[in-house]
C-alpha cells in the first residue's frame, strides 16, 4: 500500500473540455492558435503587478490578462471589502446553504475588485494534526464534510464568475519545513535541505487527503494549486503521480495547475509531471526574486531547443484559458483592477513591476453590498455551544454583566491582522489568508448596544493579567455580575504551526480567576482551531460558546446568541479531547538536523485523524465531533433506506467515461435514507441529523468505526416535524482498494448510525447492497 515513492506518471493529459467546456475550449484553441512563443510563455508564467499573482495582458487579442488574489476569507489586498466568517467557522455551520451563499457574496466582491481568479478555498491542510499553522483557512478534518463545503463554496465563487482555486495540493499539512532550506551563501537554487516530505499510503491519500479534492474538480474548479512540501518524496509542483496522475487522469481535472508561491523547483521537468502555471513567476522560495524564473524565458529556449513540445506547452495554456472564456472573463464589461489593491499590494508593489499595467478603473470601490447581514447570519449560525447548565443561556435580561479577557474589545492596530497583538478581538489568523477589515463589531460594543434596552450595568476588564493576577473581587466591587462572560482569543497563522493547544495569553488563569467567584462565568473563544478547555468542567463555568473566527460581525452574531434571537446550532467540525496530549498525528518539528532528507513526515496513522481516532481507540473525549447544543430538544424517528438502484448494487462501479470528479458512476447516489426529525422543546431552531456508516467486516483493516457520509441543517418551528433525507453516493459506501485502483462497495452488513453528534447516535439501520 505504500508508493514508497512517488511513482512517475507520464505523458501529462490533454484537456478534453469534458463536462462543459468544449464550447469554451473551441474558443480557447482559437486564442492559443494566434499566440507567439514569447506570449506563451506569458501565458502560463506569473509577473510582478497589481494583483498578488499576475498574467500579463495581449492587447493585440482582447486578453487584458489575469488578476489572482487572495484568499479563502476575504480579498485581502482591497479597501471596502468584507471580512467573511473563516473556513473553520462556515464548517461549523453545517449548513449548506450557507457554505454557498458565502461563497457566492465572495466570489462577487472579487469580481467587482476585477479579480479573474480567487485563491481559495482551503483543503491541505485537511487538519491531520491539532497544531497545523492554516488548519482555521480550511474547514474540517473530516473529508466528507470538507468536500461539501469544497463543492459548495466553489460552486458559489464561480457562479458569481471568478476562478475557483482550492488549494495546497496535497497533504500540505504543517507549515514547519514547507519550503526547502536555502543556503544563505549559495544561490536561490541551492537547497541546504530538502522541504517536509508528507509520505502517506495509497488508500489514506484517497479516502482522506484526496476526497475533499475530488468533490472540487466534481463542482469544476478552475484551477488547482498544488503545494509546497513534498509527497511521497516528490515536490507537489513536480510530482507526477499526484498531478498527471491523480489529478488529471483519474480525477478527470480539465482546470490547469498553478503552483503555490515559488513552489516550483524545475521548469520542464514541473511542467512534464503536470504543472501549468508558475506563482509567481520568479525564483525562490518566497518567490521574491524577479530577476529569473524557471518558466519565462526559460520556456521559450526550451521550445526552440525541442527540450518541451509544443502540444505540451499549448495544452497548459488551453488549461488556464477554458475556464477563463467558460466563466465569460472575456466579456467586456468584465471589470477592471480596482487600483487601491496595487497600492495595498505588499507582495509585488509598483516599484517591482517589470510590466506595463494599466490601471483605469474607478479607486476604492464598495463592493460589500448587503453582505454584512449575511456575516451576521453566518457568524450566529457557526456559533458552537458546547455547555450550558442551568439553562444560563440565553441571556435573561441581566441587570448587571462584566466582560473580561483581552478578546473582547477592539483592535488597537489597524485593520489587517497580521499578528497576535494583545488587545482586540479575533477574526482572521495570519498570512495570506488573513483579510483586511473595513469594519469590526466587537464583542463588548455589540453587548453595551444590546444591554441598554435593559438599562443594564456593562462594566469591562480587558487586561489579562490583571484579571489573572487580582482577586476579581477587587475588581467589581460592590457586588458581582450577575454573569461573568470571558472572551478568549488563540491566534494561528501561515509560516508557522501551532506550540501548544491552549488559549494564548493565559486565558486560562482569566476564567479560573473569574469563575473562583463569579458562580456564572460563560466562555467565549475566537480561535484558530482546537482548544484544550481545563477549566470546561468547572461548576462555575455555567456556559460555554466556541466562535472561532466568525467574520467583521462577530459581535452582533454574538449577541444573537447570547440573547436567544437566534437559537445555536453550530456543530463542532473536530473533537475536543480530555487533554491536549490525547491527541495523535504530531507534526514533524524541533529536527536539529541539517541532513538534506532529514525532514520526513510518516503518516502512519493513516485513516485515523480526529474522531475516526478516538472511535477507534474507545478514547473518551470531552467534546466529540459534530456536538452541539441548542436552546430547544430534538428527536428522531425510525430510519428507512431506499434503493435508487434496479437489481444487486455491484461491488465494482460501471467505467463510465471520465467526467470532472472522476468516475461519474461514484457520484450516483444508490440510497436515500430518510428520518423524521421533531423539535420537541418549546422554542424554533435547528438541527443537524447526522449519519455515520460502519462499514462491513469484509472491510480491508484499518477502516474507521464510523465516518460521516451525511449531514443537513433543518430548521424546525417548537413542536415541528420533518422528514430529512440523506443521499448515499456510490463513493460514500466503497473503499478505496489498493490491489485493483478502483473504489469498490464491500460485501457484507454495513450499520447506518444517525443522531445529533459522532456520539449521540439514535437511530439505526442495515444494509448489504452487494451480496
Ligand atoms: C500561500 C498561498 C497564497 C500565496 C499567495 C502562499 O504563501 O501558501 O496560500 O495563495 O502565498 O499569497
Amino acid at each position: 500500500g505504500n508508493y514508497g515513492h512517488s511513482p512517475a506518471v507520464y505523458p501529462s493529459p490533454n484537456i478534453t473540455g469534458v463536462g462543459g467546456w468544449e464550447d469554451a475550449l473551441t474558443k480557447a484553441r482559437a486564442f492559443v492558435a494566434e499566440l507567439t512563443p514569447a506570449e506563451k510563455a506569458d501565458m502560463v508564467t506569473g509577473q510582478p503587478g497589481p494583483c498578488v499573482g499576475n498574467i500579463v495582458a495581449i492587447p493585440r487579442l482582447g486578453f487584458k490578462g489575469l488578476c489572482l488574489q487572495d484568499g479563502p476569507l476575504s480579498l485581502r489586498n482591497a479597501d471596502y471589502a468584507s471580512v467573511f466568517a473563516a473556513g473553520i467557522s462556515i464548517a461549523s455551520t453545517w449548513d449548506k446553504e450557507a457554505m454557498y451563499q458565502r461563497g457566492l457574496a465572495m466570489g462577487k466582491e472579487f469580481k467587482a475588485k476585477g479579480a479573474h481568479v480567487l485563491l481559495g478555498p482551503v483543503a491541505g491542510p485537511l487538519g491531520r494534526s491539532a497544531y497545523a499553522g492554516r488548519n482555521w483557512e480550511g474547514f474540517s478534518p473530516d473529508p466528507y464534510l470538507t468536500g461539501h463545503a469544497m463543492e459548495l463554496t466553489i460552486r458559489g465563487h464561480q457562479d458569481a464568475g471568478v476562478q475557483a482555486t482550492p488549494k495546497h495540493f496535497i497533504a500540505n499539512e504543517q507549515e514547519i519545513m514547507r519550503n526547502p532550506a536555502f543556503n544563505p551563501n549559495g544561490t536561490l537554487t541551492d537547497h541546504l535541505q530538502a522541504a517536509i516530505s508528507s509520505n502517506l499510503d495509497d488508500r489514506t491519500m484517497h479516502e482522506l487527503y484526496l476526497w475533499p479534492f475530488a468533490n472540487a474538480i466534481h463542482a469544476k474548479a478552475a484551477s488547482i494549486m498544488c503545494s509546497y512540501q513534498r509527497i511521497n518524496g516528490s515536490y507537489g509542483c513536480q510530482n507526477s503521480k499526484t498531478l498527471n496522475g491523480i489529478l488529471k487522469e483519474e480525477l478527470g481535472f480539465q482546470g490547469y495547475v498553478m503552483s503555490d508561491w515559488g513552489a516550483t523547483h524545475s521548469g520542464v521537468s514541473a511542467i512534464e509531471a503536470g504543472l501549468d502555471m508558475d506563482m509567481p513567476g520568479g525564483l525562490g522560495a518566497a518567490g521574491m526574486t524577479w530577476t529569473a524564473s524557471y518558466f519565462g524565458e526559460n520556456v521559450t529556449t526550451a521550445l526552440t531547443n525541442g527540450t518541451l513540445a509544443e502540444s505540451r506547452l499549448d495544452d497548459m495554456i488551453l488549461r488556464v484559458m477554458a475556464p477563463y472564456y467558460w466563466l465569460g472573463q472575456d466579456r467586456e464589461d468584465f471589470p477592471s483592477i480596482d487600483p487601491s489593491s496595487a497600492d495595498l499590494n505588499t507582495f509585488s508593489p509598483a516599484p517591482t513591476w517589470q510590466r506595463v499595467f494599466n490601471l483605469t478603473g474607478p479607486r476604492s470601490r464598495d463592493v460589500r453590498a448587503d453582505h454584512g447581514e449575511l456575516i451576521r447570519k453566518h457568524g450566529a449560525a457557526a456559533t458552537i455551544l458546547v455547555k450550558n447548565t442551568n439553562q444560563t443561556l440565553p441571556l435573561k435580561a441581566p441587570k448587571s454583566i462584566g466582560v473580561f479577557g483581552n478578546d473582547a474589545g477592539d483592535i488597537t492596530q489597524g485593520f489587517l491582522n497580521q499578528k497576535d497583538y494583545e488587545f482586540g478581538t479575533l477574526t482572521a489568523g495570519g498570512g495570506s489568508g488573513t483579510g483586511r477589515l473595513s469594519y469590526l463589531i466587537t464583542p463588548l460594543a455589540a453587548i453595551t448596544q444590546r444591554a441598554k434596552q435593559d438599562n443594564a450595568l456593562v462594566q469591562q476588564w480587558l487586561n489579562n493579567t490583571l484579571i489573572a493576577t487580582s482577586d476579581v473581587r477587587d475588581l467589581w466591587v460592590p457586588t458581582p455580575p450577575e454573569v461573568c462572560l470571558v472572551f478568549l482569543k488563540t491566534w494561528a497563522t501561515e509560516g508557522d504551526d501551532r506550540y501548544f493547544l491552549k488559549v494564548d495569553w493565559d486565558g486560562d488563569k482569566v476564567v479560573e480567576s473569574v469563575a473562583s467567584q463569579c458562580n456564572n462565568t460563560v466562555v467565549v473563544t475566537h480561535s484558530s482551531g482546537i482548544n484544550t478547555l481545563p477549566w470546561a468542567d468547572h461548576p462555575n463555568v455555567t456556559a460555554i460558546i466556541l466562535s472561532h473566527f466568525p467574520g467583521q460581525e462577530s459581535g452582533n452574531s454574538l449577541v444573537d446568541i447570547l440573547y436567544g434571537d437566534v437559537n445555536p446550532s453550530g456543530k463542532l467540525p473536530y473533537t475536543i479531547a480530555k487533554n491536549g496530549s490525547d491527541y495523535n498525528a504530531p507534526l514533524t518539528t524541533g529536527l536539529h538536523t541539517d541532513g538534506f532528507e532529514d525532514w520526513q513526515s510518516w503518516f502512519d496513522e493513516k485513516l485515523e485523524i480526529d474522531y475516526r481516532y478516538f472511535d477507534a481507540h474507545n478514547i473518551s473525549v470531552l467534546y466529540e465531533f459534530g456536538h452541539g447544543l441548542s436552546y430547544t430538544t430534538f428527536e428522531l424517528g425510525g430510519l428507512t433506506a431506499e434503493t435508487l438502484v434496479d437489481g444487486a448494487v455491484t461491488s465494482k462501479p460501471e467505467q463510465l467515461p471520465i467526467q470532472p470528479g472522476g468516475n461519474p458512476a461514484l457520484w450516483e447516489t444508490i440510497y436515500n435514507v430518510t428520518v423524521p426529525v421533531s423539535n420537541t422543546g418549546g422554542v424554533d431552531g435547528a438541527a443537524v441529523p447526522q449519519l455515520y456508516v460502519t462499514f462491513p467486516t469484509s472491510t480491508p483493516e484499518g477502516t474507521p468505526p464510523r465516518q460521516l457520509r451525511g449531514f443537513e441543517k433543518i430548521f424546525l418551528k417548537a413542536g415541528e416535524t420533518k422528514d430529512v433525507s440523506f443521499e448515499l453516493q456510490r463513493r460514500d459506501l466503497s473503499f478505496w482498494d489498493i490491489i485493483s485502483q478502483e473504489w469498490l462497495i464491500p460485501t457484507g452488513e454495513f450499520t447506518l448510525s444517525v443522531g445529533f453528534s459522532s456520539r449521540d447516535l439514535k437511530q439505526f439501520t442495515k444494509l448489504s447492497p452487494v451480496v
